[in-house]
């Protein structure tokens, strides 16, 4: 089970309480008006919505407070309760905010449609004006210059809590932590955070290094073709047994065929394993 897996669970026993928000109606959950600092369900209105590619919408929401950020921790996401149309059942999925920490007012999900998926089908349908339940979860606990190097591996939209990571690292003046990226993607269109990693690529060339691996490339793709393999982690400066990685923290986000390949499964040892890493040094939100 993934650390989300966990917090999930955790989070879906105490639906109860869920039905007891809807009976009860907003206001009384909402009073005094507290953004998403506190564990607890609240509901959020969509401010606006915008495409940004043939399947990722980003979805910006009001904070009830709009003079406040947030009030997530690093690398903390939102369980998002959706009611599907036609559905009884709530159907809870996490999505990780991909504005800074810091902006006041709002937050924003970057979200993937799956055919007939869920939780994605009904929040590419919301339109502004329009609510969605959520539940703030736990990720990560970052914990600034404990790993002098740290690897995000992410496949998909599994990017999202690691661009939430690397912007609250690089923004922070007193976190010197080294960050190598490698994301899989399907297609050259799906690398839909290209422009603000390499923003940030641009302002820490010596502490950010993003490679994107490509399944499907465009004929004229710079990027790697394929899966992430053994040998894009260890060319991208990833093998344990390197000097710079000693302390090194890797974490990993993607779908379930994607982290079985890194993290491997009971008598097959993943891309990682083989890399020289050991359970310790590997995290899976
Ligand atoms: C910590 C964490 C943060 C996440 N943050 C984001 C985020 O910011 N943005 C985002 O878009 N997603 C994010 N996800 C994934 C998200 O929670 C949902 O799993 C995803 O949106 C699919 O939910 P669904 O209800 O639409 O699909 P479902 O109804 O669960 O599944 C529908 C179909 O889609 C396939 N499918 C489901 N999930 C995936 C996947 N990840 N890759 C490939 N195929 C899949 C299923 O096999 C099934 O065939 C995150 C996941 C985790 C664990």
């Amino acid at each position: 089970m993934s650390s989300t897996q966990v917090a999930v669970a955790a989070a879906v026993a105490g639906l109860g309480v869920y039905a007891l928000f809807l009976r009860k109606g907003p206001d009384a959950a909402d009073k005094p008006k507290k953004n998403l600092g506190s564990f607890g369900l609240h509901r959020l209105t969509v401010h606006s919505t915008e495409l940004i590619s043939n399947n990722v919408k980003r979805v910006r929401f009001e904070l009830p407070n709009k003079s406040q950020p947030s009030g997530l921790a690093l690398t903390s996401a939102l369980l998002t309760i959706s009611m599907p149309s036609g559905s009884w059942v709530p159907v809870p999925r996490p999505y990780t905010p991909v504005n800074s920490l810091d902006e006041p007012g709002f937050v924003e999900l970057m979200v993937k449609h799956y055919p007939g998926g869920k939780a994605s089908t009904h929040i590419h349908s919301l339109k502004p004006g329009d609510t969605l339940t959520v539940l703030p979860i736990p990720g990560f606990a970052w914990a600034p210059n404990k790993h002098s190097h740290v690897a995000l591996i992410a496949g998909g939209a599994g990017i999202t809590p690691m661009y939430q990571l690397t912007q609250g690292i690089l923004n922070n003046p007193e976190d010197k932590t080294s960050i190598t990226l490698v994301w899989g993607v399907n297609t050259d269109d799906e690398i839909f955070l290209k422009e603000e990693f390499g923003s940030l690529q641009k302002k820490f060339p010596d502490r950010f290094k993003a490679v994107y691996v490509v399944a499907k490339p465009d004929a004229a793709s710079p990027h790697p073709k394929g899966f992430i393999t053994k040998e894009i982690l260890e060319e991208a400066g990833l093998s344990a047994t390197s000097e710079k990685n000693k302390d090194i923290k890797v974490l990993v986000c993607g779908p379930p065929p994607m982290e079985k390949a890194m993290k491997g499964a009971k008598k097959e040892p993943g891309v990682l394993t083989k890399l020289g890493y050991t359970p310790g040094q590997i995290y899976s939100f």
